[in-house]
Order: structure tokens, then sequence, then C-alpha cells
């Protein structure tokens, strides 16, 4: 029979799971209570930081195939016909803590990892093809915007309508958020998006700006502002739950991979600037071209080893695939694979969750919790003359990459004929909503903007979505007027849960 009493982590027996050692039955624990000890101090390191942002998710394992024929656009090993991958999704909401409802109104993360035979590739995602702002320089401030005072640790709508406002750019988003789709009924019953605009690099070096498109197969499934609420408090993990349930149930959730192709020269004359993560691409313009299906189904076996602590890298690119001007694509290449090293660890990349199926060869050593190491006769420098790994440009052929003028500029990036902050907001409210979803619309951001206190910020809430939509501007305004002051402390409740 095999062994099953408990050790301490070096592995001693332990005789007592109940009782500390004492200096008498009734007298104080000795120092030498190693167990307790080791217990107590493995107990109260249990947690890493939570993610500053998307601090709530879940996720699941899966498989993604490639089905259609994309290997005129790419090279990328993973999305050559046939081609099938593990993966690793994590869904998750952004503003809220670890602790918060599934079911504010914010978001949804979409961080995909395809565990791929030329390493990991990851797509981090929304459920949003666009985003608030345009440079990763706003990050940190709308952020901080959206979460809590200082003082008083509330959310407030007053902040968040203020940077809203003064960042007029964020039009679009914020009218995707107030939209049905801003709550969604569950993780499967929405679509994921890359939202960046990314390079594709075919075999022979030709390159290409592609978006990536996650249909659900599970259809769209939204919650009205009342369910969201009543499911915050009776079921604040949700989302969560769905998503476990039903694929321990054998309901295995997927999406179709649809991409938009742009030609690279297109990029510089096309009516938008493409780079910019507050615009679509019109379907219009560049149709939608079927790449495969990501299906999810395993759970994961431990919660906190293969969801809190995966991480998703937009620098963790494979060959064929790399970046674009679109600058906040460029700092998240930097700032993702930075939290990681702040929030997991140095060595993050070699936890079986993060760690890529084929074999790792690099110089890098040490550092905290370093468990994979060269062997002692793998030299530690590189370029070195006995045989230790050595960088092979043959494999990869052309790399990403575009021209510039060289100038080193601070400035916005360059607009095109139609770049404006409103007009894609317009359009999604007026050509894409239908009567019933508008009214719901009108419902929400009166809610939102009736909760903002200050007088100038509810102004110029009123102007934004005015340029949105001037007839909506016009019926907000009215709305506003005519609240009365319960329904106007209603709504600030309202407003404080996106
Ligand atoms: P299309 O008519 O070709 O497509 C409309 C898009 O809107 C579809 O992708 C659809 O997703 C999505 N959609 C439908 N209902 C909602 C909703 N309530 N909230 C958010 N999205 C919704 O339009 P265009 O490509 O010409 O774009 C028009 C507008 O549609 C854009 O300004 C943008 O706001 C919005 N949109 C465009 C997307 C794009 O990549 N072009 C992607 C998503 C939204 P589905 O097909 O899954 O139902």
């Amino acid at each position: 029979m095999t062994a099953n009493f408990s050790t301490t982590q070096s592995g001693a027996p332990v005789v007592d799971d109940s009782n500390s050692s004492a200096l008498g039955r009734d007298g104080a624990i000795p120092l030498t209570d190693h167990y307790l000890i080791e217990k107590l101090a493995q107990f109260n390191r249990e947690r890493v930081p939570e993610r500053v942002v998307h601090a709530k998710g879940g996720g699941a394992f899966g498989v993604f195939e490639t089905t259609g024929d994309v290997s005129k656009y790419t090279k990328a090993a993973l999305f050559q016909p046939g081609t099938t991958s593990e993966t690793l999704l994590r869904f998750s909401s952004v503003a809220g803590e670890q602790g918060s409802p599934d079911t504010w109104r914010d978001p949804r993360g979409f961080a995909l990892k395809f565990y791929t035979s030329e390493g990991n590739y990851d797509l981090v995602g929304n459920n949003t093809p666009v985003f608030f702002i345009r440079d990763g320089i706003k990050f940190p401030d709308f952020i901080h915007s959206q979460k809590r005072l200082p003082g008083s640790n509330l959310r407030d709508a007053d902040m968040q309508w203020d940077f809203w406002t003064l960042s007029p750019e964020s039009a679009h988003q914020v009218t995707w958020l107030m939209g049905d789709r801003g709550l969604p009924a569950s993780w499967r019953t929405m679509n994921g998006y890359g939202s960046h605009t990314y390079q594709w690099i075919n075999e022979a070096g030709e390159k290409f700006w592609v978006k990536y498109h996650f249909k659900s197969n599970q259809g769209h499934e939204t919650l009205t502002g009342d369910e969201a609420e009543a499911l915050a408090g009776s079921d604040a993990d949700h989302h969560i739950r769905d998503l476990y349930e039903n694929i321990e149930q054998g309901n295995f959730p997927s999406w179709d991979l649809k991409v938009q192709v742009m030609p690279y020269e297109d990029a510089k004359n096309y009516r938008f600037n493409p780079f910019d993560l507050t615009k679509v691409w019109p379907h219009g313009d560049y149709p939608l071209i079927p790449v495969g299906k990501l299906t999810l189904n395993r759970n994961p076996e431990n919660y906190f080893a293969q969801i809190e602590q995966a991480t998703f890298a937009p620098s963790n690119f494979v060959p064929g695939i790399a970046a674009s001007p679109d600058r906040m694509l460029q700092a998240r290449i930097f700032s993702y694979a930075d939290a990681h090293r702040y929030r997991v660890g140095t060595n993050h990349a070699q936890l079986p969750v993060n760690a890529p199926k084929n074999e790792v060869r690099n110089y890098s050593k040490d550092g905290a919790s370093r468990f994979f190491f060269n062997s002692p006769q793998t030299p530690v420098y590189a370029p070195n003359s006995v045989g230790g790994p050595a960088a092979d440009p043959s494999l990869t052929g052309p790399e990403g990459g575009w021209e510039n003028d060289g100038d080193l500029v601070r400035a916005a990036h360059t607009l095109h004929a139609e770049d404006n902050d409103f007009g894609q907001a317009g359009t999604l409210y007026r050509e894409v909503y239908n009567d019933a979803e508008k009214a719901r619309f009108l419902e929400t951001i009166t809610g939102a903007v009736g909760g903002v206190t200050i007088a100038d910020i509810r102004e110029r809430a009123i102007q934004y979505w005015t340029n949105v939509d001037a007839e909506l501007g016009a019926k907000l305004r009215a709305n506003l007027g005519t609240a009365s002051g319960a329904a106007q402390n209603s709504d600030a409740e309202a407003a404080n849960k996106f």
C-alpha cells in the first residue's frame, strides 16, 4: 500500500495535524514547532498580488483548429490548414477587484494562449473590437479614473466622466459599453476580438495588416441592467460558474476565428488610421475571412496554478505574426511582460501553464524561483565557440516591420481623411442598434451621466453624446432635466457599477 501520511514541505513525516506543540498543556508554543510555523507562513503567502486590471476572471483549456487557408497571408505554423494547437483562454472583467461581481458593466478580457510548435502565441484581447484610448501613455490615468477615489475608496461617476469627456477618443468604446453587449449573459455568449491591428508575414516575406474576430457559436446573449444588478447580489461568480459547469457537463463552447486582412500598402491611404485602437475596419471595406475554430473543452484542475498564475503577453509572437504601429499595442508589449515579472516572478514563463510545449534554449539564468536550468556543460554566454545554442536567422526568414519617416516626435499619430473621435460611435448607435436597443442605451447613459454631481462635467457629458448623435444628446438633456432627485440618486448608484 502506498504511504499516505502528511509531510512537511521538506518531506519529513507529520505526526499531528491538530495540536501544536506547547510547553505543557497550557503553555506557550515554542519556535521549534516548525510544522506549525511553516504552515502559517505558507498560508500568509498564498496570494500573489492581484492584477491591477482584469483581476477577476476565469478560464479553461481548449484546442484551436485551423480549418481555413490563410497561408497566403501568414507563414505562422498554427494558422496552416489542418493544424491544431492546444490553447488556454482567460476571461475577465476589467475594473473590478478579485471578489467583484462578474456582471458589472465592463469590457471583458479575452486572453488567449496558443501553445504552438513554434512557441507560445498570446492574443490578449477583449470582447470589444475597440478601446477607450489610443495611446498607452494615458492608460494609468484611464484606469485610475475607473477605479476608486483615494480618500473614500469609492468608485466615482465624476472622475469616470471627467476622464472620458476630456478624452473624446473614448466615445466609440463607451457607446459599445453602454449598449446591450456591455452586459454579456455569460462569457460563452459573447465575441472576442484581438482589437489591435497586427502584422502577418507570409512565406515570401509579404506583409499584411490583420484584425482578429472570434465569433461566438453560442450566439449573443446579454443581460438587462436589472438582471445584471440582481445577479451581482445573488451570484457574484455567475460567469465563472456558467463556464465551469458547461464544460463539466461536456457542453463545450466554441468560437469561429475570422480575420480582416488589409494589404500592407492600403494602410497609408486608408480613410481611417488603421492602427487606431478606437476604430474598427468596417466589414464592407475588409470582409471577414474564415481561419478556424476555438473550442474550450477542459476546466483547470487548480484555479490558482493554472488561471491566477497564467501570464498572457502581447509580446509573445511567433514567426509570421508581428506588431504594428498601434501605440496601445506597443505600450502593452512592454507592460504585460513587465507586470508578470513583478506579479508572478521573473521566471513566470517556466510555470507549467505558461511554459511552451517546445524546448526553450537561451542563456537567461537565475532569478527567484528558477527551476529550469541548462546543463553545466552549456556556456552562459553567446556567441560561444563550444556548441551552445545559437540564433539562426534562416529559420524564421523576413521579420515583421514597417517603414516610417524616422523623426522622433511627441505628437498624435497621422490623421487620415475620415479620422475623428465620434464618427464610428455615431454609426454604432444609429446603424447597428435597433430601436429597442437605442431606448435601453438612452436609459443606461441617462443613469450613468445622472450620477455625475459636478455641473461642468455633466454638461461636457451631454455634449459628448451630442457629438455622437445630436438627437441622442437632445434626448439625454431632456431626460436629465426632468429626472427627479430620487431617480438621480439611484442613477448615481448605477453609475458606480462600471
Ligand atoms: P456591419 O454591419 O458589417 O457589422 C456590425 C457589427 O456590429 C457586427 O460585427 C456585429 O457583431 C456588431 N454588433 C451588432 N450588435 C452590436 C451591439 N449591440 N454592440 C456592439 N456590436 C454589435 O458594420 P461595420 O463593419 O460597417 O461597422 C459598423 C459599426 O459596427 C462600427 O462603427 C462598430 O461600432 C460596430 N462594429 C464593427 C465591427 C467591425 O470590426 N467592423 C465589430 C463590432 C462592432 P456580430 O456580427 O457578432 O453580431
